[in-house]
Parts: C-alpha cells; sequence; structure tokens
C-alpha cells in the first residue's frame, strides 16, 4: 500500500473532530512529500533537529507538531515554527518554552504529557501536579505559552481492556481539569492514540491521534 493509499483509509475512519498528526519520524521528505501531496498538513516528530531540517526543506503550510520528549536546550530551535507541543511535563520546560516564545513575539501552544500506563514510562506528569501546577502563581505569569490540551500514551499491549481503561483515565483528567480555564489555559485537545491502538481512542474520546507506522509503514 502506498502512502497515499494508507492516508485515504486511515482518513475515511476518522470522524470529523478528530485530527490527524502524521507521524514522520526517521522517513525521509521524499515520503513526507508524498503525505503533503495527499493533503495531509499536520506531521508529528520526536527528535527537534529532524525537525528543523525537515521544516527547512518542507512546505511552509505544514503544522509541525513536536510528540517526544523535549530537552529544555532544545526548544530554542523550533520556537520559531513549532505549531504544537505534546510532550511538556514540567514547569521548568514550560518556562523555557515561554522564553524562547517570547522572543519570537508569538504564543507557543502546549500538551501535558500525562502518565497513564501502567508500564513503567521515564515521561508524564500526574494528574495531581497537572492540576497544581496550572493552578499556581507562576503558571499564570506566562503569557507566551497556552495549554491547549492533554497527551498520553497507553501501554504497549494485546490486551485492549487495558489499553481502554488507560485511555478512559486520561478523558476523565481532561473533563476534571477542563473547567480551570485561564488566559493561558483552554483545555479543548485529548491527544490519544496511535497505530495500533486509535480505534479504542476515538471510541474513549480521543480527538487527535498520532499515527506513524500505518502511514509510512514500519520503521527500521
Ligand atoms: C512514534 C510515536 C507515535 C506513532 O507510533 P506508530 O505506532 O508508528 O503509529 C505516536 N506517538 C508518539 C509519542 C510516538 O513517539
Amino acid at each position: 500500500m502506498s502512502i497515499t493509499n494508507n492516508l485515504e483509509t486511515i482518513n475515511s475512519k476518522l470522524p470529523e473532530e478528530v485530527k490527524l498528526v502524521a507521524v514522520s519520524k526517521t522517513k525521509p521528505v521524499s515520503e513526507l512529500m508524498e503525505a503533503y501531496d495527499a493533503g495531509q498538513r499536520i506531521m508529528g516528530e520526536n527528535k527537534v533537529q529532524e525537525m528543523v531540517e525537515k521544516y527547512e526543506k518542507m512546505p511552509k503550510d505544514i503544522q509541525w507538531h513536536m510528540i517526544g520528549h523535549v530537552q529544555r536546550n532544545k526548544v530554542k530551535y523550533m520556537a520559531e515554527f513549532v505549531d504544537l507541543i505534546h510532550g511538556v511535563d514540567s514547569l521548568k520546560l514550560l518556562k523555557e518554552i515561554n522564553k524562547q516564545a517570547k522572543k519570537h513575539e508569538r504564543v507557543i501552544d502546549c500538551l501535558f504529557q500525562l502518565k497513564i500506563a501502567e508500564e513503567d514510562s521515564k515521561f508524564g506528569m500526574s494528574a495531581k501536579d497537572a492540576k497544581s501546577l496550572i493552578s499556581s502563581e507562576a503558571f499564570l505569569e506566562l503569557k507566551n505559552i497556552r495549554i491547549t490540551g492533554l497527551m498520553g500514551m497507553a501501554t504497549f499491549t494485546d490486551d485492549t481492556d487495558q489499553v481502554r481503561s488507560e485511555f478512559k483515565r486520561l478523558k476523565t483528567i481532561f473533563e476534571d481539569l477542563k473547567p480551570i480555564a485561564s488566559n493561558n489555559c483552554d483545555l479543548k485537545i485529548v491527544s490519544m492514540g496511535m497505530s495500533g491502538d486509535y480505534a479504542i481512542a476515538i471510541e474513549e474520546g480521543s480527538n487527535m491521534v498520532r499515527i506513524g507506522s500505518r502511514i509510512f509503514g514500519a520503521r527500521d
């Protein structure tokens, strides 16, 4: 199957309100261009340097999403153009994004990455940490970032009941935090679901799926 065909198949299954992030990490620009020519405009990368290189070579109407864990010293390279940062999990990182966004006189949209998987994963905040962060004075001072939603990854397992309950957990946290709105916090996006589990994620309330291998084929 071609990239164009894969995109067509996936898009035909996505409800209208669900946005598709085409996860293009490790793939060459020529393959991203095939997705672009098929109409795909949101690309997801997990390494800042790789995203910058692709950004420079590709049409400027692409929305670049950073889906990986971000090191603070790399934020400056993408601050000018990044459309959404999915993996924010600390005030320290948020402060750096705010600082770099300010230099470019822009507001950068971010998602909090929540830890929902049972398996040990290094990244992601607890619901409690996310709640106290968005309610804090330090957070409200950050004028050049905006938290627009939550992101989570389910355990990599064949146990669909477990995957479903982890996605349910993220949706529940989202509904719980949603009322805490402010100038820089307006929760609208629930980013969950990848190639293997996006159908379950959508059933559980996802409105943004991040799909790589089902579009571009397996990565090395
Ligand atoms: C790689 C990656 C994806 C896409 O994974 P596939 O299984 O290839 O669809 C989605 N989200 C994150 C955070 C990733 O790192």
